[in-house]
């Protein structure tokens, strides 16, 4: 531990915050002051509880104080729940106040149940689940299965798993009948990983009895039913789904609906000085390990530069890798996310990483497998060998396809649905993302609105509701300190003046929302409240999606 470093707050105990302390002892180790502060004092290697209810795998921890402790850093054990940005200072859970000249926010994500109704798999606090579902089956009980991935922000790989482990699982005592069917809102299975790993995985399904639903939504599963958004149903006796996640609040920094921080290239939160995050609490949409672990080191980087070290900061150019558990084969999956991808799609049966880890960290990867046995770097002599290593243009348009605005895209205004460049406010109140709160609780007030967009050089980076205010207010936020870009919800949930009403009442019901911004291109065009909205249209909740 560096005596006068900068003090380096690291708020997590995950794959982003071991990963980024591991870099900064590398990269810094003189320079800075590491603190992990993280409310639950184990670090949970997770991937592997896939597995363990087939008795494939095993879930792992480890203390987090002892591995803090390795890496020369201090541990204090608590959450993260707002910040002050001036004073430089983080408040915690515990009520303690903790200074910081740099804050990494790597606090992960929340799961929370997409589909009522059905058996959520979060990771090893369900395995339990599984095997009750296994025995089910097993017995008789259930001849129908469907494996479900919500749409939205989500780490899709289980879901297969699971469907294909089942049904492996199944195979090898010799049950015969059982429907298993893979529900997800991609076009393709797999698609994120591109059109090579889609086709494989297709195969790979087929060759397992397992049917796919791609390109559908589910609702709520109820009566041995699923619905399927925006038309349909799906008959299984069970329903396994993947959670949709979800960050904590943190007061004092942007997020989105969801929770999640929009950062830059170089992981710094917008617009908040001294303060980054790294992995699945940011706002990219893909919520992966090796992912997490990237966006650390870029991170790690960017505070050692600024602490004096010889480093130049890097941009955050994420690498897809996975290794997906069949029950037979694991097959590597790699992708190159970027606009300029180094290579071609590639097929091929080798590992294209060391150690062979289901999360692929620079440094916490080997730092596990010198920690740890088997069950956290499974090697290739272990696992039967496979793999299809890819590197395929990366279209951001898959990721947006995933997102229930894509879903109503085709919604527009008609005979029976007045759109909502009639039902909007037309001349929105718009606010600075500088402006203080104060500032922005005057014109609202002035204006008589509940809602602010948030706007940047004329494009919408945020809404600021009341209700954010009174959240201000409570956190003793002066009015004169506290700005708009803190307190907003950034990345709104928008739709377009001629998107219907019903469509719009989707949307605010998927995202639990009341206000939405009418946009045309990025720039902020009117603000639809939801209830007074619904109210005066009188218009059925249609599309199937009411
Ligand atoms: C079943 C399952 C299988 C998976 N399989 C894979 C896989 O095969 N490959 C892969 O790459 N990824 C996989 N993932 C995803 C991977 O686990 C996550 O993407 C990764 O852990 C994200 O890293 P993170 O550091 O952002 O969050 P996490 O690793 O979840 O760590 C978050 C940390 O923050 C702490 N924390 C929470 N709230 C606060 C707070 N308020 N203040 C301070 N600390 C807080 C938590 O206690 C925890 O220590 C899987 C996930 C699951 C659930």
């Amino acid at each position: 531990m560096a005596a006068n470093g900068k003090k380096v707050l690291i708020a997590g105990g995950g794959v982003a915050a071991l990963e980024a302390a591991l870099a900064l002892r590398d990269l810094a180790a003189d320079r800075v002051d590491v603190e992990l502060l993280a409310p639950e004092p184990h670090f949970w290697y997770r991937p592997l509880s896939v597995a363990a209810p087939f008795e494939l795998g095993e879930t792992t921890r480890f203390e987090l104080d002892g591995l803090a402790r390795e890496l020369g850093a201090s541990f204090t054990l608590a959450g993260l729940t707002g910040i002050d940005e001036w004073r430089h200072v983080a408040y915690t859970s515990t009520n303690k106040q903790i200074p910081y000249d740099v804050l990494l926010v790597a606090c992960g994500a929340l799961p929370f149940p997409a589909v009522p109704g059905a058996l959520t798999f979060r990771g090893p606090a369900d395995i339990e689940r599984i095997q009750g579902l296994l025995e089910e089956i097993v017995s008789g009980d259930v001849h129908s299965v469907a494996f479900v991935i919500p749409w939205g922000a989500v780490w899709s790989l289980p879901a297969y798993e699971l469907a294909l482990l089942t049904s492996a699982y199944l195979q090898d005592r010799g049950i015969q009948g059982v429907e298993l069917t893979l529900v997800t809102p991609e076009a393709e299975p797999l698609q994120l990983f591109g059109a090579p790993a889609s086709q494989a995985t297709r195969a790979l399904l087929d060759e397992n009895g397992v049917a796919i639903q791609a390109g559908a939504y589910a609702g709520t599963f109820a009566d041995g039913e699923l619905e399927l958004i925006p038309d349909g149903s799906l008959h299984a006796d069970r329903v396994v789904a993947l959670p949709r996640l979800q960050g904590a609040p943190i007061d004092g920094l942007p997020q989105t609906v969801y929770g999640f921080i929009p950062v830059d290239a170089h992981c710094r939160v917008d617009g908040v000085s001294d303060v980054l995050a790294a992995g699945d609490i940011t706002s990219f949409t893909v919520k992966q390990g090796g992912i997490a672990a990237q966006q650390a080191d870029v991170a790690a980087t960017a505070i050692a530069a600024e602490a004096g070290a010889d480093v130049v900061p890097t941009s955050f150019r994420p690498v897809l890798r996975g290794l997906l558990l069949t029950g037979r084969e694991p097959r590597y999956l790699r992708r190159e996310l970027g606009f300029e991808p180094e290579q071609d799609a590639v097929a091929s049966y080798e590992a294209l990483w060391w150690p062979p880890a289901k999360i692929v960290g620079r440094y916490l990867a080997p730092f596990l497998a010198s920690h740890a046995g088997t069950g956290v770097t499974p090697s290739l002599s272990e696992l039967p060998s496979g793999a299809i290593p890819l590197e395929v243009e990366f279209d951001r348009d898959v990721l947006d396809e995933l997102r229930p605005e894509q879903l109503v895209s085709g919604y527009d205004a008609d005979d029976h649905d007045p759109g909502v460049s009639e039902l909007m406010s037309s001349d929105p109140v718009v606010v600075a993302p500088e402006d203080t709160v104060g500032e922005a609780a005057e014109r609202l007030l002035a204006r008589g609105a509940t809602a602010a967009a948030v706007a940047e050089s004329g494009r919408l980076i945020g809404i600021l509701t009341i209700s954010d205010l009174v959240r201000a207010s409570a956190m003793r936020v002066h009015p004169a300190e506290g700005r708009a870009r803190q307190w907003m919800t950034a990345e709104p949930v928008t739709v377009t003046p001629k998107t219907s009403v019903a469509a719009a009442a989707f949307l605010a019901r998927q995202y639990g929302i009341r206000h939405l911004p009418v946009v045309e291109g990025d720039r902020p065009v009117g603000m639809l409240h939801l209830d007074e909205a619904l109210q005066q249209a009188g218009v059925p909740l249609g599309l199937g999606l009411s």
